[in-house]
């Protein structure tokens, strides 16, 4: 082989070389490439594994939740399961427990279940109790039992009866009666979702019980009655004999008699009066105790009532010197509707107290209204007093029953502990309230308000107390040692449009004359030093005639008031507004010369005599003591044992006036009067004066005898004063004819027409 073909040959190697190697290149890019593509896949089949691993991950745990939640509600369910089953036993454990028995029925009225109880009582009566059974046959099947007893009414009404209860919405209860003395309580409520729920208790012994506690009560009321009957009847019993004592013992005072015995028969009279009283309390308080306390309200004069307290506390404040003032509210009007009686009376004992427990100085009982309301007016009355006053821990005890401030002290004064109790209860009883305010040693001041209707009239609704037309009094001295007195006087004259100058003594006041111009001068009666009258005479002498009017507590004129050209009048204390008007109105119209000469308006009209008088009165005692208190009259005096005997006489004889009594037998006063009203009625004849004689018992009935035609009522026990001031006050109101009006020659018109006596039946 020659070297070209070396050459050749090393050419063609070469070549195939190259060729090899280039060919090699491209496998080695080739490779290349397909290792970085195998990378490339195995990076993403790793990611791929990756998340179908975290899927199956995650797919994993939520079964495991899954499984868990399962598990966890499978054991709820369980528990659940168990709790209902516990629920439903505990349930019914319960109603198997209660006496009563349980019945529940469906919407179609058929027994769901049913305690043992309930199905023990069916099969009393014969009628299982399974689920299905219609409440109708369980009607029937009491119904044919024979249980149901004969006040339920006729057995079929009965059941008609229980299937309308039974079909009423809502709750329901009955009781029924079984035969045997058995009582039954069925009660039933319809659920929301139409069932009904019935319960069935035995009330055998609840009813027994009920009868018992009835009978009881009714024992205890009917004992109660006859307590109350006993006290009325026994207050009359005893009233009745004291009333003999008392009227005597005032009698027997007018007599001739040395000192002790005059000394002895006023003890007889004022220890019978004070007995009374405690009577009066006692009973009162018995029967406010036991509800048969009744108010009657009526129209009446408030400023009369307090007027008249005042009046009656009068002569006790005198004799202490003490003070009794009145200050009713110029604006306030006088008539309203109210029980008077009651009203007096709670004023009664807080002034009658405030007089007791006072030494010196004054009680003043104040009187202010607020209206409320159209016609309704809330009147407050307070009773201040300067006396000995009430300890501040005894206050809240006062009026409590039976209570005494503070024994030691109050030993010495009389009393029953129970006028502040019965107070509080009647003011209660008005709808009213009570209270007191107190200092030990200086004072208290009792006081309440109850809110009262003003009465229907108008006129007297609205009246208030002025100055009629005339010459005018322009101004005013007033002359008073006590200073509210001054003040009360001040605001009264300034409400009737009358200028003021006040002042404490005769001194004073003669100051004042010497120094200004006065119309009239108001003076009181008995100051420190010099009194009213004094300071008249005083007046006189100085050559001043202006009128002067005496203000004093005195009962009868006072000495020295009756002297001529000395006062233009005399006005006791407490005076009213309206006579305090009246008398200056009298002043207006006269002058300054011609002063009243004639004695003060306070002196006592002279009874009547000789009438012809009609007494009834069952107690023989009762009958002499007014026989002897009319002695001096010269009367001539029928007597009627009872209504019935008073009728009678009155149809047959002719009588100026009737004392009529009200606890009578056969024909009580009331109804005895009625029969002589329509009497005089039907033979059209003016009707006579009847006067009720009655009891402090009927204290509240005074209306009722008003209302039954009588015109005036007289409280037991009897006094001679107030009989002969009675009869002048008839004859003043021109009810009866004065002196010698009986005895008549000629036929009073009433008789012109007699009636027949049946008339009288
Ligand atoms: P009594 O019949 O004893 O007066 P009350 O119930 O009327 O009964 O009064 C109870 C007590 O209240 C009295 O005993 C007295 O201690 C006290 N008291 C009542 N009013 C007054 C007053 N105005 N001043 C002082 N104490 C009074």
């Amino acid at each position: 082989m020659n070297a070209s073909d070396w050459q050749q040959r090393y050419e063609q190697e070469r070549a195939a070389r190259i060729e090899a190697e280039r060919r090699l290149e491209l496998r080695s890019a080739e490779l290349r490439q397909a290792n970085l593509d195998l990378a490339i896949q195995a990076d993403d089949l790793t990611v791929e594994i990756e998340t179908t691993q975290q899927e199956f991950d995650a797919a994993r745990s939520r079964a495991e939740t899954l499984a868990d939640q399962t598990q966890r509600i499978r054991a709820d369910l369980v528990a659940a399961n168990h709790a209902t089953f516990r629920a439903e036993r505990r349930l019914w454990d319960a109603l198997e427990a209660i006496q009563d028995g349980f019945a529940l029925f469906g919407e179609d009225d058929r027994l769901i279940a049913a305690n043992r109880v309930y199905t023990k009582f069916l099969g009393t009566l014969g009628c299982t109790a399974a689920p299905g059974l219609a409440y109708r046959a369980i009607i029937d099947a009491v119904a044919a039992s024979g249980a149901v007893h004969d006040s339920n009414g006729p057995v079929a009404q009965w059941r008609s009866a229980m299937r309308r209860w039974h079909a009423e919405p809502g709750y329901k209860a009955h009781v029924m009666q079984l035969n045997g003395d058995h009582w039954l309580k069925l009660k039933e409520r319809r659920t929301e979702d139409g069932n009904t729920v019935m319960l069935v208790s035995d009330v055998t012994e609840a009813k027994r019980r009920e009868g018992e506690l009835d009978a009881a009560r009714r024992d205890a009321e009917a004992a109660n009655r006859a307590k109350s009957a006993f006290l009325a009847n026994m207050s009359h019993e005893i009233r009745t004999p004291m009333n003999g004592v008392v009227g005597m013992a005032d009698l027997l005072a007018e007599t001739d008699l040395d000192d002790d015995q005059q000394l002895y028969a006023d003890t007889i009279r004022s220890s019978g009066e004070a007995l009374l009283v405690i009577l009066n309390d006692v009973l009162d308080y018995s029967k406010i105790e036991s509800g048969m306390f009744e108010l009657f309200p009526e129209p009446f004069d408030l400023e009369r009532a307090v007027h008249d307290v005042a009046l009656l506390l009068q002569p006790k404040a005198r004799e202490k010197g003490v003070d009794l003032l009145i200050d009713y509210d110029m604006f306030l009007p006088a008539h309203y509707i109210g029980d008077g009686g009651r009203l007096r009376q709670v004023l009664t004992n807080l002034a009658g107290n405030a007089v007791k427990f006072t030494e010196t100085g004054f009680v003043l009982i104040r009187v202010v209204g607020i209206e409320v309301a159209a016609g309704q007016q809330k009147i407050h009355i307070a009773i201040e007093d300067s006396g000995i006053g009430i300890a501040a821990d005894q206050i809240e005890h006062i009026f409590g029953e039976f209570t005494q401030a503070d024994e030691k002290i109050t030993r010495r004064f009389e009393g029953t502990g129970l006028g502040l109790a019965i107070s509080r209860r009647l003011v209660a009883m008005m709808g009213g309230d009570i209270w007191v305010d107190s200092v030990l040693g200086k004072g208290s001041c009792f006081g309440f308000s109850v809110e009262l209707p003003l009465v229907g009239d108008p006129k007297l609704a609205t009246q208030a107390p002025g100055l009629k037309a005339g010459r005018k009094l322009r101004r005013a001295l007033i002359v008073d040692d006590l200073q509210v007195n001054r003040v009360i006087l001040e605001r009264q004259l300034g409400f009737l449009g009358i200028e003021t100058t006040a002042c404490c003594s005769v001194e004073t006041a003669l100051q004042c004359l010497a120094e200004a111009r006065f119309d009239v001068i108001l003076t009181d009666h008995q100051m420190p030093g010099q009194t009213g009258i004094d300071l008249a005479r005083k007046v006189r002498d100085a050559g001043l005639n202006l009128p002067i009017l005496l203000l004093s507590s005195q009962a009868g004129q006072p000495a020295g008031a009756s002297e001529p050209g000395l006062l233009a009048g005399c006005l006791r204390k407490p005076v009213l507004r309206r006579d305090l008007c009246a008398a200056l109105d009298a002043l207006n119209g006269v002058a300054r010369a011609e002063l009243v000469r004639s004695p003060p308006p306070d002196t006592e009209d002279a009874a009547p005599t000789g009438l012809h008088l009609l007494i009834a009165e069952d107690n023989r005692t009762n009958q002499l003591v007014l026989a002897r208190m009319l002695d001096e009259g010269g009367h001539k005096l029928d007597f009627a044992n009872n209504g019935r005997e008073a009728v009678d006489l009155f149809a047959t004889t002719d009588f100026d006036l009737v004392f009529m009594d009200i606890s009578m037998p056969e024909m009580d006063g009331v109804e005895a009067t009625e029969t002589i009203r329509r009497f005089e009625a039907a033979r059209g004849s003016d009707p006579v004066p009847i006067i009720a004689l009655t009891a402090h018992a009927m204290a509240g009935d005074g209306e009722r005898f008003l209302a039954a035609g009588m015109d005036r009522h007289l409280s037991k026990p009897l006094k001679k004063a107030s009989i002969t001031g009675l009869l002048s006050d008839l004859v003043r109101s021109g009810r009866l004819n004065g002196a010698e009006c009986s005895g008549s020659l000629a036929p009073p018109a009433r008789m012109a027409r007699q009636p027949s006596a049946a008339a009288m039946r």
